[in-house]
């Protein structure tokens, strides 16, 4: 069966699906939350501290310039690679330029090591992670009726099955209709707390009831009626009104839901599993047909892969390819190596990516952050978290961040903010970080501390 339009209903928008999916895949989203933009003027010129972004000006310059490429279609078979030292920024600068790009634009970041896994082939999840960086936006025509509730009946639940049934009668400027009422219409009745006389909308297509106002005469009258008054069935077309809505969902939450196997609640859970070349050969031609009749249009969204190093000379082909089709997404690639042997060969090479894919990088360099870019950074994630800080707790922070790592003091943040939470403060002090850093070690503190600890650890 070939996939239609109503199943995609089913679907929470892409953002959320993606955000529920992993806890890891949460906290790289949530850790760039402030970053709206790449911050950079008409001229391209990149602002010092703007829309969530500090310094790093060069590496997003050259970003902007990028994403004049993407939206004049010049980026076609073209990668970008950001190269630089952990911590400075390269999925923020990624992460800005899918914000740049408009809302609805996929983003989907992966690391290099997550293709492989034991449920699928590298390919398969290397796909898959296309697939989620490609959206469509389908547009559709729903009918909106809108009126004022005459009566509203709803039974009692089943016993064991919690199912309810009711029917709602409308009343517009002419005639009354009778809805037969769905579990979802009576959760979105109760939600939106619908009486007699109030004046709502019902989306014909989702099934949502939308509450604009109330009549409050009319509603006396029909509080006084209660359920003894009949109505009238009446023809439903006179009474509706058209709207477009356009949803955009992405390519493998449409694979995911007309996979037979899997069903759409696998979004929800994560586990697709691997997904039947053959879904995708259909899906890919009824999305086609669609943009042909106007219906549907395709939104290149951004594919981030970090620690591309981690790839090994197959994953490497089967992005070459991928790169020359024309739904691709832009695929940005992240790594702090230099000069590496390529995975799965003995063949070093710059980044330890072969030479051919490297051909085709535009590669973007990050550069260490200065102390005060550092300490701005710490502001602007403490204002995003919603932390009140002194500047002293910030001046350490920054120190911290300096000799540690900047996501280290990041982190910190978050931590500080319950412990101070915890002694009824307001506002994280020197004495809640110097707490948190010496509960929670940084990356160097850990390795003193194994190493130091060896025997204990091995037996
Ligand atoms: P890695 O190589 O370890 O993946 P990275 O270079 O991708 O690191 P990020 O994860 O982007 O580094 O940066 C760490 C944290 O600092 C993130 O929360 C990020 O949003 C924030 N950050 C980094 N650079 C900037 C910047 N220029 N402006 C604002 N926030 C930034």
């Amino acid at each position: 069966p070939l996939p239609s339009i109503p199943c995609f209903k089913m679907a929470a928008p892409p953002v959320q699906v993606q955000e529920v999916r992993e806890v890891t895949r949460i906290e790289r989203i949530g850790a760039h939350s402030h970053i709206r933009g790449l911050g950079l003027d008409d001229a391209l010129e990149a602002r010092n501290v703007s829309q969530g972004m500090v310094g790093q000006t060069s590496a997003r310059r050259a970003a902007g310039i990028v994403l004049e490429m993407i939206k004049e279609g010049k980026i076609a078979g073209r990668a970008v690679l950001l190269a630089g030292q952990p911590g400075t920024g390269k999925t923020a600068i990624a992460m800005g330029m899918a914000q740049a790009l408009g809302q609805g634009t996929p983003f989907t970041a992966i690391a290099g090591s997550e293709i492989f896994s034991l449920e699928m082939s590298k390919t398969e999840a290397l796909t898959q992670a296309f697939r989620k960086s490609i959206g469509v936006r389908i547009k559709e025509e729903t009918e909106i009726i809108e009126g004022e509730v005459v009566e509203i009946q709803i039974d009692k639940p089943a016993v064991g099955t919690g199912a309810k049934v009711g029917k709602l009668t409308l009343k517009t400027t002419e005639m009354e209709t009778v809805y037969d009422l769905g579990q979802k219409m009576i959760e979105s009745l109760t939600k939106e707390k619908v009486h007699a006389g109030d004046i709502i909308t019902i989306d014909k297509a989702t099934g949502k009831i939308t509450k604009l106002g109330r009549s409050f005469t009319r509603a006396r009258d029909y509080d006084a009626m209660g359920s003894t008054t009949k109505f009238v069935q009446c023809p439903e077309g006179e009474l509706q009104k058209r709207k477009e809505v356009v949803h955009t969902v992405s390519l493998h939450e449409i694979d995911v839901i007309n996979s037979r196997t899997q069903g759409f609640l696998a979004l929800f859970s994560g586990d697709t599993g691997e997904i039947k070349s053959e879904v995708r050969e259909q899906i890919n031609s009824k999305v086609a047909e669609w943009r042909e009749e106007g219906k549907a249009e395709i939104v290149p969204g951004v594919l981030f892969i970090d620690e591309v190093h981690m790839l090994d000379i197959e994953c490497f082909s089967f992005l070459n390819r991928a790169l020359e089709t024309d739904m691709a997404p832009v695929l940005i690639m992240a790594t702090n190596r230099g000069i590496t042997r390529i995975r799965g060969t003995n063949y070093q090479s710059p980044h330890g990516v072969p030479i051919d894919l490297l051909d085709r990088l535009l590669i973007v360099s990050t550069s260490p952050y200065e102390e005060r870019e550092i300490k701005q950074i710490l502001k602007i994630r403490a204002e995003e978290e919603d932390v009140e800080i002194s500047d002293d707790a910030v001046t350490v922070l920054t120190r911290i961040g300096m000799e540690t790592s900047l996501r280290y003091a990041i982190q910190l943040i978050t931590t500080a903010h319950l412990v101070c939470r915890r002694r009824k403060g307001t506002e994280v002090s020197v004495e809640d970080i110097k707490r948190v850093y010496s509960l929670f070690l940084d990356e160097s503190r850990s390795t003193q501390f194994l190493k130091e600890y060896q025997q204990e650890f091995m037996f």
